[in-house]
Formats: structure tokens, C-alpha cells, sequence
């Protein structure tokens, strides 16, 4: 059995609508389907679920939401007609969205239409059964997903109709209401049916042929990640690799099942596999790499430091009294450092400066900005030695200077600091030197 879930440019018109139905076809494996609103046709276009959200602006704060609706219905129409669906129509659930609106329009319920409407359409030209997504998943009293309650409702419904879709990035809340996940949560939607489901592959079906190994708006044309484990993914979508919605590895986690990541437009390509573990000796010394900009960090000095107890807990009680987390704490005999997000920081800057004063009286406080941090990440780091030198004697004769450097205790990564400035040159010397020059 297998989940097959398809984001939105997969299914933004007609043609591409039918190379998803194709591809689902070609497997009959491919027994549950969780699609996405359309997306972009075209770069400057407007997903779906962007214009349904217009909508509810304009329902609530007083524009012209109807005719919005009417531009997202034509979407839909290009594509029935596209797939000559016959007498397939969507006109009772549009009067319904219509009637929703003009008298209480909900931004989570709305929002979730460009899925819902979708999910309609394949089921239809699949002949698979529809099953509603506010049917089988489920959120607490917090808004949190209600696991065990989703799990049943998922087997219950699913196993016995056999093929079914499922529409992604909603479901139900305690008051029956509809609820949307995050943006990009349909990943969520298919990571949980095929969780709960217990399948042999989750397959998400996307606009490339999988991750590369490090951003190709900064290395030109970057290798594929033929294979990664759930825990280097974490790293490198913690260290802002954009990939599937974070919260989409842990259901499938839990389960052991894979995620295979693949390309409609070019189905044949075998894309990225995320796995639990492997004995597939890596192609090269490191999976990935991935970097954040925008860090400062925060020295703390104080003589004989080391001799305080508490100190530590102390200082981290200054961030954690203004509700911020911190990312690193590199630490030396008589200093300590704290890298935090500029972001969150700038706004509560004094506030934890002072704090520090009060409950640690340290000799001076530096505060240090423009800090990118770049982590390399991979599984194979662990059994070879040498790998922190290749990375920082490829940094030196880059020119970088490195500011800090952050070895978590796994060997899954390692993180380096450098200036703002130096960030793309960062991660350029890194791709050079572990997969410009493969083992
Ligand atoms: N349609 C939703 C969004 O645009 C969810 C998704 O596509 O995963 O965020």
C-alpha cells in the first residue's frame, strides 16, 4: 500500500491534474490519494488557498469576496473541462462556499476549500471514494492533533473502502468546526493517513526530483540526496533547508514507513528517500548542507566563571524570563555564549541584558550581530575522522573567517558560525570540498 500525495504545482491545471491521475494509474499500490489546492501555474500566479484567504478578508472586512470565489470556481473549471469529467460539476459545493460566506465566513473552513474542491475532482476521475478529511482527522481541546482518535476514524473509514482521497491540510477540531493545519500542511494530511494506515511508502509527489544537497540558488546544479535518514532531514530542515512541512517526518517516523519524494513532471527520476536508517553507505561524507542567517550572540565574561555553580542555568534564566530560546551555547573557561535569533532578540535586547546583570553580575556583556550559521550534516561524518578539518582548512582557503564552531554529540552535524557576509561563500567552500571532490 502506498500514500500518494501531490502538492499543489502538481495539480494547478488540467495538465498537470492529469499527469498526476497518470502517475497514480501506472501503481495500483497507490491506494490513497491526499491532494493539495492548485498552486502557481506560473511564477506571479496565485495559489488557491492564497485567494481563498482574500476572500475571507474581503468577506469579513468588506470586499468584493464573490468575485474572488468566482475567479478560484474558473480554476476548478479549467480543470474539470481539461479532464473531461463529464457531467461532473462542482456547482452544489460552490453554492454552499457562497452561502457560507455571505452569512458566517470562517477563515480555517474557507481556507481549506482549495483542497476539499480538489479532492472532489480526483476522486471523481479516479473513481476512488471521497473521504472527508474533517471525518478522520481530528484536533484537542489545544488544536493539537488528537492522534489516537485520528488513528481509529483513519482505519476505520480507509481500510474499508479501499482506494480512497483524502483531502490534505484540514481537519475537524473539538467543536466540529473545520481546522487547517499550517501553510504547506497537506504533507502533514498524507505523512498521517499513511501513519495511521500503516503503508509501505508515503510518496509526496512535488516540483523536483528531490533535495539537493545544498540550495541551488547558491551551488550551481548541487547533487541529488539519493538517500536520507528522518534525523539528518531534521537537522537540515531545523537549519533551513525548505523541504516537506517539519511536522510531516514524525507520523511516518514513528512507523518506520519512508517518505520517497518525487517529481511529477519527470516521474520517471527516483528522487529522495527518507528513511529511518541505512545501511546504504553514503555516496559522500556528508548528506546535506543548510544555513540560517540572521544570529547574534551574546557574550557573557566573567572571571572565575567556571567556579560558580548555577551560573549557566542562571544566565539561560534571563532568556527563558523573556520567552526567548536559544539556538547554541559555546562556552570557554571564563565566558559563555549565547546565539539567539536576531529577530526575536532586538526587540527584548535590554530587557535580557539587565536580566543577566541581575542574576549573574558578570564583568562585561558583548553583543555580536550579523552571525549566519551553516551546518553540514550526514551520518557518514561519524565513522570517518578528519572530516571537521576538510571542512575547516576548505573554510580557510575560502577566506571565511569562522566565528564559532558547534559539533553536536551524535556527530550528525556540525555547525559553523561566520560572518553574515561570508554565508553563500560558506557554504560553496563546504560543497567544494566534501562533494566537488567525492570520496
Ligand atoms: N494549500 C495549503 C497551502 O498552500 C496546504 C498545502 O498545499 O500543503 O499552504
Amino acid at each position: 500500500m502506498k500514500v500518494a500525495k501531490f502538492g499543489g504545482s502538481s495539480l494547478a491545471d488540467a495538465k498537470q491534474f492529469q499527469k498526476a491521475l497518470d502517475i497514480i494509474r501506472a501503481d495500483k499500490e497507490r491506494i490513497f490519494v491526499v491532494p493539495s489546492a492548485p498552486g502557481k501555474r506560473f511564477s506571479g500566479d496565485i495559489k488557491v488557498t492564497d485567494l481563498l484567504y482574500r476572500c475571507y478578508d474581503e468577506a469579513v472586512g468588506g470586499g468584493d469576496a464573490l468575485a474572488t470565489l468566482s475567479q478560484i470556481r474558473s480554476r476548478y473549471e479549467e480543470i474539470i473541462e481539461g479532464l473531461a469529467l463529464g457531467d461532473f460539476s462542482l456547482d452544489d459545493d460552490f453554492r454552499e462556499i457562497e452561502e457560507h460566506i455571505k452569512t458566517s465566513p470562517e477563515k480555517d473552513y474557507l481556507a481549506s476549500r482549495g483542497e476539499y474542491l480538489n479532492g472532489r475532482i480526483m476522486s471523481e476521475a479516479l473513481d476512488y471514494a471521497f473521504v472527508d478529511a474533517r471525518d478522520v482527522i481530528f484536533f484537542d481541546e489545544r488544536g493539537l492533533l488528537d492522534a489516537a482518535k485520528t488513528k481509529k476514524h483513519m482505519q476505520e473509514k480507509l481500510l474499508k473502502v479501499g482506494n480512497a482521497v483524502i483531502p490534505g491540510f484540514y481537519g475537524q477540531d473539538v467543536e466540529g468546526r473545520i481546522k487547517t493545519f499550517a501553510r504547506g500542511g497537506s504533507d502533514i494530511t498524507g505523512a498521517i493517513v499513511a501513519g495511521a494506515c500503516g503503508v509501505d511508502i508515503y510518496e509526496n509527489w512535488t516540483d523536483v526530483s528531490g533535495f539537493m544537497i545544498a540550495d541551488p540558488t547558491i551551488v550551481k546544479d548541487p547533487a541529488r540526496i539519493e538517500t536520507i535518514t528522518y534525523r539528518e532531514l531534521r537537522e537540515l530542515s531545523y537549519m533551513g533547508a525548505s523541504v516537506l512541512h517539519e511536522e510531516s517526518i514524525f507520523p511516518v517516523m514513528r512507523e518506520g514507513i519512508p517518505i520517497n519524494i518525487r517529481n511529477t513532471n519527470a516521474p520517471a527520476d527516483p528522487g529522495t528517500w527518507i528513511v529511518e536508517s541505512t545501511g546504504q553507505k553514503p555516496k559522500y561524507t556528508i548528506t546535506g548542507i543548510a544555513g540560517i542567517r540572521g544570529f547574534c550572540a551574546i557574550d557573557i565574561m566573567k572571571n572565575m566563571m567556571n567556579t560558580e555553580i548555577g551560573f549557566g542555568r542562571r544566565v539561560l534564566q534571563a532568556f527563558e524570563e523573556s520567552g526567548l530560546s536559544f539556538e547554541h551555547m559555546p562556552t570557554g573557561v571564563d565566558t559563555m555564549t549565547i546565539v539567539v535569533r536576531e529577530k526575536d532578540f532586538v526587540a527584548k535586547e535590554q530587557q535580557v541584558i539587565a536580566a543577566i546583570h541581575r542574576l549573574t553580575d558578570p564583568d562585561t556583556i558583548e553583543i555580536e550581530t550579523d552571525l549566519a550559521l551553516i551546518a553540514i550534516v550526514g551520518r557518514g561524518m561519524k565513522r570517518e575522522s578528519g572530516t571537521a578539518g576538510r571542512a575547516f582548512s576548505a573554510l580557510a582557503d575560502a577566506g571565511v573567517n569562522i566565528r564559532m564552531i558547534d559539533q553536536g554529540s551524535s556527530e550528525l552535524n556540525i555547525i559553523v558560525g561566520v560572518e553574515d557576509a561570508d554565508y553563500e561563500r560558506t557554504i560553496r567552500a563546504l560543497y567544494g570540498a566534501f562533494v566537488g571532490t567525492p570520496r
